[in-house]
């Protein structure tokens, strides 16, 4: 049985004090309706440590955006994946579709990133997708899955094991436009066998592999309710707490 995750990133967005606020709701929400769900804040880094604090004593963990492929030294800027641990977050998203796009990340430094996660004792959220003109040519389980395989081939199964999956359309990011349940378990079993296929039976079904992509409450439960979708990575939603509590709620 794989606990469903619901991961919310919060992206470039929320000062101090609307983090601290939104999060405190959390908390309350949490602590009174035991949700089944794990609940993760991907957080600026400059949040790590507060969130950390601002969630004692409930289950919602913290999470990086990013992390550097280098461990310490010269890389002014950078946040090392062991400064990340170091102040209590426990997760980190890898490869999300806006660091690919904009900073130009590839597979060889993707995999260096989850190296640094995991040596940190962080558990990296790798992220994978395709676009929209991908989608029209119908070419996505290809696209996706070579997305995945060029990251598992320097990978050992032990390292593929403790990987959290997040299949994110970039067609849907943002847009308001959800894939459909029947769209999105597709994907995820697809992406089931390339784990199973690059690893064992037994790490493909254990793996949890979560849908983003315009979640909201409306569209959480069914697409929750897919047997290959473990919960969910939400964006603008998780800015919002009524919405983002509904959203745990529904897994
Ligand atoms: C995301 O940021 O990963 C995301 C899925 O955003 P949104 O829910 O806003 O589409």
């Amino acid at each position: 049985m794989r606990q469903k995750i619901v991961a919310g990133n919060w992206k470039l967005n929320l000062l101090q004090k609307e983090a601290r606020t939104l999060t405190k709701a959390l908390v309350k929400h949490t602590i009174e309706n035991a949700p089944n769900a794990e609940v993760v804040l991907c957080v600026p880094h400059l949040y790590l440590e507060k969130g950390n604090n601002w969630t004692y004593g409930s289950s919602i963990k913290i999470s990086a955006q990013d992390c550097s492929q280098h461990s310490s030294g010269a890389f002014t800027g950078e946040v090392a994946a062991r400064q990340i641990s170091s102040v209590g977050a426990t997760y980190v998203l890898i490869g999300h579709s806006e660091r690919r796009e904009y900073f130009k990340e590839d597979a060889t430094l993707l995999t260096a990133k989850i190296k640094q996660a995991l040596e940190s004792g962080l558990t990296p959220i790798l992220c994978c997708g395709e676009s929209l003109e991908v989608r029209k040519k119908e070419t996505h389980v290809e696209f996706v899955s070579g997305q995945l395989t060029q990251v598992f081939g320097n990978l050992d199964n032990t390292e593929i094991a403790s990987l959290v999956i997040a299949y994110e359309p970039i067609w849907a990011i943002g847009t308001g436009e959800t894939a459909t349940p029947e769209q999105a378990q597709s994907m995820h079993q697809a992406i089931r066998n390339v784990v199973q296929v690059s690893t064992t039976e037994k790490i493909a079904n254990e793996i949890r592999i979560l849908y983003g992509g315009s979640v909201k409450p409306n569209t959480a439960p069914e697409l929750f309710g897919q047997s290959d979708i473990d919960g969910g990575l939400v964006g603008g939603a998780s800015l919002n707490v009524d919405d983002f509590c509904k959203i745990i709620d529904a897994a």
